[in-house]
Parts: structure tokens; C-alpha cells; sequence
């Protein structure tokens, strides 16, 4: 990744400055883009902005927020009142609780669908026995921390057909992995709190809009909102993004080798990786992600919960932390969190495989794995 660097004139940094001003010089009527204040509009942000827009594939910047969570409201906000949302009943959990939130206050309507039942997601756009057709499509594909694929170009096909606004979370994936705007997609939002950042030191967010317009809409909200990242978190976020191509190499290839091992682990039940051909969403992950089907897996563990929540205690390499996306490995068991969904399996362990060596990944995981399910 080499956009988002100053100009090559004699003596000039490679790396662009870090600017941590919150206010700029400005007297008068500021002009349009000229840097008057950092909530409005920080150049701190620009140069990570314009190699985001970049790695999406957009016509324009991406516009950072302080984290995933206020890049996702952000993007909600751009649902007309009343206006009829469908999303994934197993969306990433903070997004289904936005959204849950957003209809309880009256703000919109939503339909809960099975993002990888194309048929069913068809039907909910269309609306029909009295509710309108759906104002805006959420996709996330893989969703997390179910894993299931979505068929992003048949659904944004559907979803246009009626007018609605697609906004896809492609926080697993990443734009290497898949790049919604050419399938048509209005928005593609990020955690870039995860694999962009990579080094689980920031807490950021992204979008990236197809029209002048939404991107516009998108800058004013979180002006007035005022989600607005630090040049600090920006650098960070920068300076992560330049490895991004070569970390996601050695984690898609280690995912992939872990994946097949954990398959046939006698302490594992179930395992949900979109890179195993046994997996329901293998066919559409093959024609639509490159590179492999990322660095999450996600499994059950025989023995339950407990065995599971073992697994977690008896890990060396593996931290047991919530988050995915850095050079480390982390696990932890999602039903330790209170509101999480009841779709997701007690014994259910998400894994993010980070960069260190696979053997060693493995070996520490094996042992995990065969001390939890030990017969007491
Ligand atoms: C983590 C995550 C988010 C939320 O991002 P934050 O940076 O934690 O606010 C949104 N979507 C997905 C898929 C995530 O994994």
C-alpha cells in the first residue's frame, strides 16, 4: 500500500507528519476544506482516508469515525424516518442492538433475516402484506461470529430492485479479502478496530460511500455527532494499513492449516470456517472473497460450556480477550457476554489467528483443547 505519502520534493518526510492540532489558524470565512477545526474536518485523517477509499476500490476518501459502532450509527443515519431496515438476525452484536434500539424508539422498522437464505433476505426487501419495501440492506459477510456467507452480489441486485441502500460490514473480510462497492454495494463500513488497524492498539471506524452524497451526509453527521478520531488513533490506523496485505497473507494461510486441523480434533464438535469445503457457505466464499476466508474461525467445543471456558484458561498463546484482527492470536467464548444471542452455542470459542508461527498456534491450542475435554 503505497498512496497516502507526501509529495516526493527534496528532503520531504516519506511518512506523512502526525498532526495532533485540534484547531488550525483561520481568520474570516473559512473557505470549503480549508483546516479550521478537527471535529469538522482534521488533515490528520486525510492521507488514511484517501488509502481506505483507495483499498475499497471507491471514487473517493473513506471518512473515519472514533470507532466501528459510530461508523455503523453513522451509516444508519442515513435511513429515511420510518424507513424499513433488513439486516442479519445474527449481524455483529452491537449492530443488532443499534438496530433493535433504533425501532423501539420509533426511528425505523426492521426485518430480521437469515443473511445467508438469499430467498428469505429476497422476500423481506420486497416487504408486502402491508410493510413497504426495505429503505436500506445491511450486509455482513462473514457475519461474526456465526461465520455465515452472504451472497453479496445476488443481494445487492435484490435490494436495488426496490430502491434500497446497501451498506455492507466488511470488517472480516477486509477490503483485500472482498470489495463490496463492485458489487454495487452504497456503503462499506469497518471496524477498523480490527484486522485494518491490526495490532489491537486503537479503536476506529470507517466508511466508504459510492456517491458524493453519502459521503457528504456521512462528514456532516459525524461533525454534528462528533465521533470524531484523534490524529494519533489516524496514524496508528495508517501505519497498520501498510501491512495489512502481508499480515492477512500469513493469517489466511495459518487459518486455513489451523481450520483443517481443528476439523478432525476429536475435543471439537463443530466448526464454522467458510474455507472448508464440508462448510455450508464454502461455494460463495470461493467465488467471492480472494486470498481465503480470513482469520476467524469459530468452534464448538465437546464438553459444553465449561469445557469451552476451560479452553480459554489453559491457552499460552492465545489470549483470552474479545476482539479479532491483531498480530496475536485471541480467543475467548462468546456466550460469556451477557447479550449475546441465543443462536450463538454456549460452547462456542471464536478464535482470531494472529501472525506467530503456526505450529506453535497449534500446539498450544491441541493442548488447550485436549486438557479441557479430559474426563475428570
Ligand atoms: C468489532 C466489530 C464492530 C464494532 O467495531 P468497534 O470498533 O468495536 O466499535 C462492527 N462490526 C464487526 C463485524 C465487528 O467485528
Amino acid at each position: 500500500m503505497a498512496a497516502g505519502r507526501p509529495e516526493w520534493d527534496q528532503g520531504a518526510p516519506v511518512n506523512p507528519p502526525v498532526i495532533l492540532s485540534s484547531t488550525f489558524i483561520s481568520r474570516g470565512v473559512p473557505t470549503p476544506g480549508e483546516p479550521s477545526y478537527a471535529r469538522y474536518d482534521n488533515p490528520a485523517h486525510h492521507a488514511v482516508e484517501q488509502v481506505i477509499g483507495l483499498l475499497e476500490g471507491a471514487d473517493r476518501s473513506g471518512v473515519l469515525f472514533a470507532s466501528g459502532m459510530a461508523a455503523i450509527d453513522a451509516a444508519l443515519s442515513l435511513i429515511p424516518s420510518g424507513g424499513r431496515l433488513v439486516v442479519p438476525a445474527h449481524a455483529y452484536n452491537g449492530t443488532t442492538t443499534l438496530a433493535q434500539a433504533l425501532a423501539q424508539d420509533g426511528r425505523i422498522r426492521l426485518s430480521q433475516v437469515a443473511i445467508d437464505k438469499t430467498e428469505e433476505v429476497v422476500e423481506a426487501l420486497k416487504g408486502g402484506a402491508g410493510a413497504a419495501p426495505a429503505a436500506m440492506l445491511w450486509i455482513e459477510t462473514p457475519t461474526n461470529p456465526l461465520m455465515e456467507v452472504a451472497d453479496g452480489p445476488a443481494l445487492i441486485e435484490a435490494a436495488k430492485a426496490v430502491g434500497a441502500i446497501v451498506a455492507v460490514d466488511n470488517t472480516l473480510a477486509t477490503p483485500l479479502g472482498q470489495r463490496p462497492l463492485d458489487w454495487g454495494a452504497d456503503l462499506v463500513v469497518h471496524s477498523a478496530s480490527k484486522f485494518l488497524g491490526g495490532h489491537s492498539d486503537l479503536i476506529m471506524g470507517a466508511v466508504c460511500a459510492a456517491s458524493a452524497e453519502h459521503d457528504s451526509a456521512l462528514r456532516d453527521f459525524r461533525r454534528i455527532h462528533g465521533a470524531t478520531p484523534s490524529g494519533f488513533d489516524a496514524f496508528l490506523l495508517l501505519r497498520g494499513i501498510r501491512t495489512v496485505a502481508l499480515r492477512l497473507d500469513r493469517i489466511n494461510a495459518s487459518a486455513a492449516t489451523l481450520a483443517r486441523r481443528l476439523d478432525s480434533h476429536p475435543a471439537v464438535d463443530k466448526i464454522h470456517y467458510p474455507g472448508l469445503e464440508t462448510d455450508p457457505g464454502y461455494a460463495l466464499a470461493k467465488t467471492q472473497m480472494r486470498g481465503g476466508a480470513g482469520g476467524v474461525i469459530a468452534i464448538e467445543v465437546r464438553g459444553g460450556a465449561d469445557a469451552a471456558d476451560l479452553v480459554a484458561e489453559y491457552t499460552k498463546i492465545w489470549a483470552p480477550a474479545t476482539s479479532l484482527g491483531g498480530v496475536e492470536s485471541m480467543l475467548e467464548r462468546r456466550q460469556r457476554w451477557p447479550g449475546e444471542f441465543a443462536a450463538v452455542p454456549a460452547n462456542l470459542v471464536r478464535l482470531s489467528v494472529g501472525i506467530e508461527d503456526v505450529d506453535e498456534l497449534w500446539a498450544d491450542l491441541d493442548q488447550a483443547l485436549t486438557r479441557a475435554c479430559e474426563p475428570k
